[in-house]
């Protein structure tokens, strides 16, 4: 596919295919691609004629319910680009990505009634999901076709090193995304994706585009809760799980002693960093743990290990997919991941020109991490390019030390920063979220970094803080923890 090729309307195409097959499963609800259809239909019927406030865009702020899913599926369906919104951002941080998208009506999922009542009651143009059936049933007419450049979604990067970026994902991102995975985690007819991954990430919304292109099973779930999972895992013919760290490290600890179900093949595991230990853990358990690497503006994964190189390869998130091109460029060829192909997106949201500062001349996008590649070709994530240090001439990572004290027990979360040394220029202070009776002895901390770490590499200071700055989505925001010492110091 290149310039404006054009595919069968995937949900159209999907119900010719394979009508009768699994679509969707939720709690004790299933639909079958046909069924899938009717439902969407349905909603977008009402979407039409609710009509002209809609726009070019309608903002979402989805709950990981069929009615969000279907919302999405139905707004794409009548060719009106989907915005979707986490829920668990400040309503002002809300309303800037809604102006910043031109988006005049919001709906939010019914699931966030009590969070959003009064938010939804005092601006007439928002609406809960469940308040569609109100408005009358308009002339369906759905787009027959995806052309590959036309948006398909558009939603924000998590907001770790600044302020978030809307991310324009076209029908061409999410097919090769698909492919590129497929091509690496292979398919089976009766394949079933269990998304506990919000559907506003692109971990979650592609396992949703995945299942209209292969034709495979969703088995969506409203939050993540370990037990819960853990017993679908092991009762229902669930072949895949898309997870981040800490949900992986949360399923082990009440991993059921008969295993999971005989389908299952593998965690999809990806968006941050993990400690080796979780992953030798898996090992020992022989859980398949496929790693993988990507973000918002590459529609889900781009790097990912194989079955085969997964067990030995602990630590690499793997080598790039068929579809995308990775590079670096750097001394001792330690340096910016660069990443190339179809699933990559070609701009921000109203920010063409802060998407191209993020291109090499070239055309390569900067991922904005740092990596090496080791001399099978399987590339290593370091951590990000703001975050790095020097110390005393050495280049510093916090996720590396991080990765280090994760294990220890009593440290809930750490978070290392470099701040101002007279000797050094830097060195690192490691700020912890602790268990509730640990009592910090920084003496051992310090003794037990030196068996895993470089001396300069071992903080200097532990601060124990109750809350480290988090984003949304929760990953910590160093930058704001360097904020807080600099007010300290002042
Ligand atoms: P922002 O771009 O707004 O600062 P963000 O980069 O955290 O936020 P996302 O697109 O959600 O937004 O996350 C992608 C980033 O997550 C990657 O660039 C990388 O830094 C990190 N990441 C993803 N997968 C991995 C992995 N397997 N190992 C290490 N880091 C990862
Ligand atoms: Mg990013």
């Amino acid at each position: 596919m290149a310039g404006n090729d054009i595919m069968e309307n995937w949900l159209i195409k999907q119900v010719k295919l394979a009508p009768h097959r699994l679509a969707l499963m939720y709690e004790d609800k299933t639909w079958t691609f046909k069924q899938l259809q009717d439902a969407v239909y349905r909603i977008a019927k009402k979407l039409v004629g609710f009509d002209k406030r809609l726009g070019k865009r309608t903002a979402l702020i989805t709950g990981n319910t069929p009615a969000s899913y279907f919302m999405i599926l139905a707004l794409q369906q009548i060719g009106v680009q989907p915005v979707l919104l986490n829920f668990r951002l400040a309503f002002a941080e809300l309303e800037r990505q809604r102006k910043d998208a031109g988006v005049v009506v919001m709906f939010v999922d019914d699931s966030l009634k009590k969070q959003f009542s009064e938010f939804v009651k005092s601006n007439e143009n928002y609406y809960f999901i469940s308040e569609i059936k109100k408005f009358k049933t308009g002339k369906l007419k759905i787009i027959p076709t995806f052309e590959d450049e036309s948006i398909a979604s558009i939603m924000y990067t998590s907001g770790t090193t600044g302020r978030p970026h809307g991310v324009l994902q076209t029908y061409r991102n999410h097919f090769f995304s698909a492919i590129g995975s497929v091509l690496n985690l292979g398919l089976e007819a009766d394949d079933q994706w269990l998304c506990a991954v919000p559907i506003f990430h692109v971990s979650g919304l592609s396992i949703m585009m995945r299942s209209l292109i292969y034709g495979t099973g969703v088995v969506l779930v409203p939050h993540f809760d370990p037990v819960k999972i853990s017993e679908l895992l092991a009762t229902r013919p669930i072949s895949i799980m898309s997870v981040v760290p800490v949900m992986l490290k949360r399923l082990l600890e009440v991993y059921p002693s008969g295993g999971y179900n005989n389908a299952f093949r593998t965690f999809l595991l990806g968006g941050a960093p993990i400690a080796a230990a979780i992953l030798n853990d898996c090992r020992q358990k022989k859980i398949s743990v496929i790693q993988s690497y990507g973000m918002t503006e590459t529609c889900s994964q781009i790097v990912a290990l194989n079955f085969a190189d997964a067990p030995s390869k602990i630590g690499a998130v793997g080598k790039p997919l068929f579809p995308v091109e990775v590079r670096i460029k750097g001394r001792n060829h330690i340096g910016e991941v660069e990443v190339k192909g179809p699933n990559v997106a070609r701009s921000y949201l109203n920010d063409q020109a802060g998407f191209e500062a993020k291109l090499t001349p070239d055309g390569w996008f900067k991922t904005g991490d740092i990596g090496f590649f080791d001399e099978e070709g399987f590339l290593f994530i370091k951590g990000r390019k703001d975050e790095m240090f020097i110390s005393g001439g050495e280049n510093v990572f916090p996720t590396e030390i991080e990765k280090v004290y994760s294990r220890v027990a009593g440290i809930k979360a750490i978070a290392v920063v470099g701040v101002f040394d007279k000797e050094w220029g830097q060195v690192p202070c490691a700020f912890v979220e602790t268990e509730k009776d640990f009592k910090l002895k920084v003496k051992k901390l310090k003794n037990y970094g030196r068996k895993f770490l470089a001396h300069y590499k071992v903080p200097q200071r532990f601060v124990v803080v109750p809350q480290l700055p988090r984003t949304a989505s929760g990953k910590v925001k160093h930058a704001e923890i360097e904020k807080l010492l600099s007010r300290d110091a002042e």
